[in-house]
């Protein structure tokens, strides 16, 4: 299911670029084009829903690998998972999506393993 209005669903069709950096058959994953620090990423299913409660329990199942995959390869060791509900709860873009965002480490910087925008 997807919506035809939504941004994170033309993202996923390809018809609005992204620099993608996973993608299943029910998981995308691409960088944030605002990030809160380099390799910010965002996690999401392919199925289309606003908030968390709206999601499919086997397509939820697959986020979590995802994020800690490219948390992996992000080389940082440490860093943020986060995800909003609501306009109250600070959530902008009406697809579910995760937050994956590495955090400088005072000794060794971000360590990212992949080229970023
Ligand atoms: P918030 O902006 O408060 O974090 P959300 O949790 O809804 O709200 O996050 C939406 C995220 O989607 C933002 O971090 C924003 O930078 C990102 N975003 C919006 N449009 C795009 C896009 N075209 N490509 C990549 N990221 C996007």
């Amino acid at each position: 299911m997807s919506s035809a209005a939504c941004i994170f669903c033309k993202i996923i069709k390809g018809d609005i670029p992204s620099f993608k950096l996973f993608e299943s058959d029910k998981v995308f994953a691409f960088l944030d084009i605002q990030p809160l620090s380099r390799g910010h990423a965002l996690v999401i299913p392919k199925f289309h829903g606003a908030k968390l409660t709206d999601i499919p329990d086997e397509d939820l199942a697959e986020i979590l690998p995802v994020a800690k995959k490219i948390a992996k390869a992000s080389g940082a060791g440490d860093f943020n998972v986060l995800q909003n509900n609501g306009r109250i709860a600070h959530q902008v873009v009406d697809h579910v999506h995760f937050h994956m965002i590495p955090k400088p480490n005072e000794k060794e910087g971000l360590g990212i393993g992949w080229p970023t925008q």
